[in-house]
């Protein structure tokens, strides 16, 4: 079996803090992957490479085996169901929140509430937990729009500084998870390239150590 790894990530918030961890690790592109729009890069060790992929599509990537590991959002992670992958190592990087938001001052509508959001799966079971009958509205950005049209009574979105909803007359409101970046592994890659993976695992857990202090 081959040693080589195949690493997929998304651009933005995620690959901007992933490749400093890759850079201790001893891993770095070969160019410049914000400046070029090509989707497969080389990098400094000849056995690995890197694959640039929708957010929502690395988890894909990697539980098929296209890819032998990923970064991945928490967020994207529940809603996608990561019991197909092994997360081995929180990377602490892109932190939020997935929250419940709603308008501000706003008391809950007496009938069925109505809930816009692209994380439909965990909404669902966030509601369920707590026998609550809700409507899901499922959308696919600018969630912050659906309670300001009349489209929804609330949203479920992740935030960061909550810049976005109080922009737009809305607040955070019941938080359901503290989300950070993972680094999930296809189940059979961990299996037939373990010694290669463990190793790159325990590089990357000590680049977050370093960055963390
Ligand atoms: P905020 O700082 O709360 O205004 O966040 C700005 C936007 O960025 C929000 O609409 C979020 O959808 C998005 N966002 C914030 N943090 C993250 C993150 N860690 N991963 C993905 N999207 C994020």
């Amino acid at each position: 079996m081959s040693n080589s790894l195949t690493i997929a990530l998304s651009k933005g918030r995620i690959l901007d803090d992933t490749l400093p961890l890759l850079k201790l690790a001893g891993i770095e592109p070969v160019e410049d992957l914000n400046k070029s729009r090509k989707l497969i890069f080389g990098t400094t060790d000849p056995d690995v490479r890197l694959l640039i992929v929708r957010a929502t599509d690395v988890p894909t990537y990697v539980e098929q085996g296209a890819a032998d590991l990923g970064v991945a959002g928490k967020d994207v992670l529940m809603e996608y169901g990561s019991q197909g992958l092994y997360e081995p190592l929180d990377l602490r990087i892109a932190n939020c929140k997935l929250m419940t938001a709603g308008p501000v001052n706003t008391p809950e509508p007496k009938g069925r509430l109505r809930v816009a959001t692209k994380f439909v799966n965990v909404a669902r079971r966030y509601y369920a937990a707590q026998g609550r009958q809700v409507e899901l509205i499922k959308l696919y950005g600018s969630m912050e729009l659906a309670p300001l049209v009349g489209l929804a009574d609330k949203i479920i979105d992740v935030v960061d500084t909550g810049n976005t909803l109080r922009a737009n007359g809305l607040e955070p409101q019941e938080l359901i998870a503290e989300i950070s970046s993972r680094l999930i592994v296809n189940k059979a890659s961990m299996k037939l390239k373990h010694a290669r993976i463990q190793a790159l695992i325990n590089l990357l857990a000590e680049a977050v150590e370093r960055r963390a202090s």
